[in-house]
């Protein structure tokens, strides 16, 4: 159990004590080689790495995503955990509890841990699955590794800490420095504008010099058994994912594991197309040129025939994107970028339609464009903008009567079936998508049921102003819900056994 107080944060913090507090060292334990190389050495020597020798400043925190292979969590539960209980180390582990208002449960916080939590009350595959979507990144970011670790931990240590600043301790190795440059670049960053030290980075392999080989070494020497790596069992991301031959060896070893990962691709490759695990190729595509891998392609399928499935209406706005000249007339935000948002003016559109005002001195101001846009000669190139989605699904049932029902309706409605290019699974096209933006398209398609029906306030409205149709073309089995999205959206509660402490909603997360 935690022996510190609860954090609240909108106490005031106590005036600093006389002589400085030595910070705590907090490890976040991902459980995988490079983590436990360190607690090893931590253990090995504490003093040697700033500890205390009894290790009572050092916490180890782990993130519980729910989709870690069971063997590192075996690994770690049968030849970590007990040399940390034997020498009383605190292990607390967190996870999310839903959305962010839900905000951070802490799964257990104790001196003599046993086991590492297989899940907590929301997984990553739960978000992936009601998303309809697989592991993506964002602006060069990791997005599950940011909500579901990044997010979890930063939160977790304000409700710890509040403003008392703490050595935080990450795995990289020796051969990822530009992974450490950029984390001590956002750390530095998030102290500068917190106005003070929340933590300080530290990073032992890379001190020791040790590469990734070094590090499973020594884990190796230590623990007599090889370790393997750790991550989700769909993670598509090359550095993260074991290489391609691990990797499918460990699926074939989890046919289960295996048919829930092919399982979400397909999901999400039902709802968006080029939606795969690996960019340009898929899971699936992979796994068929092994002979090997047939159990687990076997496995898939009878998943595919074992779970509902829902006929989804999945509806498509590719909007238009904002540009210079929008920027210029419409300042810093725009609703509807027009023709002269997306396009530079032509030639011809400034030589014909360009109003000046004259001011005192005789200075000339150029007019915001009265141009309507509607000569071919005025419009150039549109330029792409966000991609908006609507899900809503219109039927329910087992797999085999989904797709009947859905070569059903096509017949009855005259609408077209094709199969996607990549994945084959077949769409009941209505609406085809057409040239530049914006445009729109719309296809009714079969997959198992988990995601939800959503689209942004506004889909509906500029639906009907794009396309001219209204709503969906099939019915919705249910009405949408809204999430309000301003709830709790400035305070994050942790849970802890010692109490719930509210905390700040943190922005931007230092570990992806
Ligand atoms: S292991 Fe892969 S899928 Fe899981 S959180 Fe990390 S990056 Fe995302
Ligand atoms: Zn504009
Ligand atoms: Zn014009
Ligand atoms: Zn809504």
């Amino acid at each position: 159990m935690s022996t510190t107080a609860p954090a609240l944060f909108s106490m005031p913090v106590p005036r600093g004590p006389a002589r400085p507090v030595k910070p705590k060292t907090v490890l976040s334990y991902g459980l995988g080689a490079d983590s436990t190389a360190i607690l090893l050495m931590f253990l090995e020597d504490p003093v040697r790495y700033g500890l205390e020798p009894d290790l009572s400043d050092l916490i180890v925190v782990h993130a519980v995503t729910g989709n870690e292979w069971p063997t590192s969590l075996s690994y770690v539960d049968r030849l970590v955990l007990p040399l940390l209980a034997e020498r009383r180390v605190r292990v607390v582990q967190v996870a999310r509890m839903g959305r962010d208002s839900d905000g951070v449960l802490v799964l257990e916080d104790s001196r003599a841990t046993r086991l590492i939590h297989q899940a907590g009350p929301w997984r990553l595959s739960d978000w992936l699955l009601t998303g309809g979507t697989v592991p993506q990144m964002a602006s060069g970011r990791r997005t599950c590794s940011i909500r579901f670790k990044g997010w979890v931990l930063d939160h977790w240590a304000v409700a710890e800490f509040g403003q008392v600043p703490f050595r935080r301790v990450i795995g990289y190795h020796a051969g990822e420095r530009s992974r450490m440059e950029k984390d001590t670049k956002i750390q530095n960053r998030l102290n500068e504008r917190a106005g003070r030290v929340i933590c300080e980075p530290s990073y032992p392999l890379i001190e020791a010099g040790m590469d990734r080989e070094a590090v499973e070494a020594y884990v190796l020497a230590r623990l007599g058994e090889p370790i393997q790596k750790s991550y989700c069992t769909f993670c598509p991301f090359s550095g993260v994912c074991a290489s391609r031959d691990r990797h499918e060896e460990r699926l074939r070893a989890h046919p289960d594991l295996a048919a829930e990962a092919l399982a979400m691709e397909y999901a999400s490759m039902a709802l968006n197309e080029p939606m795969s695990l690996y960019g340009t190729r898929s899971l699936y595509q992979q796994l068929t040129e092994d002979e090997r891998n047939e159990a687990v392609l076997t496995a898939f399928e009878e998943r595919l025939d074992a779970v509902p499935f829902s006929l989804y209406e999945v509806r498509r706005l590719y909007l238009p994107g904002r540009t210079k000249d929008c920027r210029l007339h419409h300042g810093d935000r725009c609703a509807r970028p027009r023709w002269w948002c997306r396009t530079e003016r032509t030639a011809h559109c400034r030589r014909e339609h360009t109003a000046f005002e004259t001011g005192g001195g005789g200075t000339r101001t150029e007019l915001p464009t009265a141009c309507a846009g509607v000569e071919d000669d005025c419009q150039g190139k549109p330029v792409k903008g966000q991609a908006w989605r609507s899900v809503r699904t219109v039927w329910e049932g087992p797999r085999l009567e989904a797709e009947f029902t859905l070569m059903r309706w096509g017949r009855e409605e005259g609408v077209p079936m094709r199969r996607g290019e990549r994945s084959m699974i077949k769409r009941l096209h209505y609406l085809d998508r057409g040239e530049g933006y914006p445009a729109a398209e719309a296809y009714l398609v079969a997959a198992p049921s988990g995601a939800d029906d959503k689209h942004r306030d506004s889909f509906e409205r500029r639906w009907t102003e794009f396309t001219g149709l209204i709503g969906t073309r099939w019915e919705p089995v249910r009405p949408l819900v809204c999430h309000p999205r301003t709830r709790g959206s400035r305070v994050v509660p942790v849970i802890r056994p010692s109490g719930i402490a509210h905390v700040p909603a943190l922005a931007e997360s230092a570990a992806a």
